[in-house]
């Protein structure tokens, strides 16, 4: 049982000491003291149903036993920085991961989170190029440091910093783009920032496969392709940012990139790679990997050996628990289930994503598109309060984000979607 303080008192002591803390999620928030698998339980013990999986960052289960016992082995061993000494908890990872990578993409830098792994891809696009321009896509998050606060594009998750070098292209939106589902028109706007924005050279473009927090958006088909061939004959790098798309997540394919067709030049990960452990990394070429040999790259904690044990742990659970193909076929299911939910419910106005990275958009009117900001806030609580967890996001914060622990099953699926249709049903 629970003896630490309550949430009020949590709250009230977090809003005196963490007051940048974002916000309070729920208007009722919750005291989490547990997690077990795809369940996270409160302090009375009441379970709930997570399927946000602390944004897309639970790959394999709270707490999975194999996880856990990877990280428990390792840190009464040794917890100390990696790059001094060898160990080879952190060889062993760095091996396991290039071999889950297509082609060239061999050579792995470990960071601890997302921000900094795209801090060091940008940076090295820069090196390697010797060109300063990057090129983002409206509407992705990228991380809250200076180069990603720079390629994130919503003004939400930006202060006024000093960002020079980076262009913000049409979004490749099928729901709420101009050009609707025609990628290669979108495209077109990527060429004319290099040609009108830059000296016609770019250091590099990144994007996610799937955006995230900018409301579970695919890019239009045929986006991706198009830009690669246009970034590379302006001689830039292109990143692809698999924070949340990577790691079996989108079922069909083990990274986002791959659903696309193309390979990368730098792929950036962190949140499912450590299933909650922070660590982050930078995958590329041994070409590129050289830029930084004229320096000297160090970060104290990057791929410390208990956060790559818990990787290489991760990538194991992945594939012992068929994790990939569990996303794919439930991933799979859980859509269809929503689709049909959209012909009963007008709110639902666009239900997308892949696998495990699941969005659905609520609208006042399904014609203008009206984001049903009020209604998604009372949906999402109530869903909560009949205990399932879900995530709230877009530009517009009107989506309902769906990224469960991948172990998520078909019974948890119809749970969701019944008590979102109750919820619905009710407003
Ligand atoms: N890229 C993407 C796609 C993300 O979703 C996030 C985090 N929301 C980041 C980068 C930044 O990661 P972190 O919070 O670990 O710095």
């Amino acid at each position: 049982p629970y003896n630490g303080p309550s949430s009020s008192d949590l709250l009230k002591r977090r809003k005196q000491y963490l007051p940048t803390f974002v916000g309070t999620y729920y208007t009722h928030p919750l005291n989490l003291v547990e997690g077990k698998m795809q369940y996270l339980y409160d302090e009375n013990g009441r379970r709930y149903l997570d399927a946000f999986g602390g944004i897309a960052t639970v790959s394999c289960g709270h707490c999975h036993p194999h996880v856990v016992e990877a990280i428990v082995n390792q840190i009464r061993l040794l917890q100390h920085t990696t790059v001094l000494y060898l160990n080879h908890a952190v060889v062993d990872f760095a091996e396991a991961l290039a071999a889950k990578m297509p082609g060239e993409l061999k050579v792995v830098f470990f960071t601890n989170s997302g921000t900094e792994a795209n801090e060091l891809a940008l940076m090295m696009a820069r090196l390697y190029t010797g060109y300063h321009d990057v090129i983002s896509i409206r509407n992705g998050y990228h991380g809250n440091a200076t180069s990603t606060m720079g390629a994130t594009a919503q003004f939400f998750h930006k202060f006024n910093v000093v960002q020079t070098g980076i262009h913000h292209v049409l979004n490749p939106d099928p729901y709420r783009g101009v050009f609707g589902l025609d990628g290669a028109k979108y495209a077109h706007d990527v060429q004319d920032i290099v040609n009108y924005g830059t000296c016609g050279h770019v250091a590099g473009f990144v994007a996610e496969a799937i955006q995230g927090v900018g409301g579970v958006i695919e890019l239009a088909p045929g986006y991706l392709p198009a830009v690669y061939s246009i970034i590379k004959k302006a001689g830039g790098l292109f990143i692809s940012d698999e924070v949340q798309s990577g790691f079996g997540r989108t079922g069909s394919h083990f990274w986002g990139f791959e659903a696309h067709g193309i390979v990368p030049d730098i792929v950036t990960m962190a949140k499912g790679i450590g299933n909650g452990a922070p660590i982050g990394a930078v995958v590329t070429t041994p070409e590129i990997a050289k830029v930084l040999k004229y320096a000297y790259y160090f970060s104290t904690f990057g791929g410390n050996p208990v956060c790559t044990a818990a990787g290489l742990a991760v990538l194991n659970v992945i594939e012992q628990d068929k994790l990939q193909q569990n996303a794919y076929v439930v991933g799979s299911y859980l859509k269809d289930r929503l689709n049909s939910l959209m012909e009963k419910h007008e709110i639902i106005g666009d239900v997308r994503g892949r696998g495990m990275l699941l969005g659905v958009e609520l609208v006042k009117d399904r014609k203008l598109k009206t984001p049903a900001k009020d209604e998604i806030v009372q949906i999402h609580e109530q869903m909560k309060d009949m205990g399932v967890l879900l995530g709230k996001g877009g530009f517009y914060r009107n989506v309902l984000r769906i990224t469960p622990p991948l172990c998520f099953t078909k019974e948890d699926a119809d749970f969701l979607v019944d008590v979102m249709d109750y919820t619905m049903s009710k407003m």
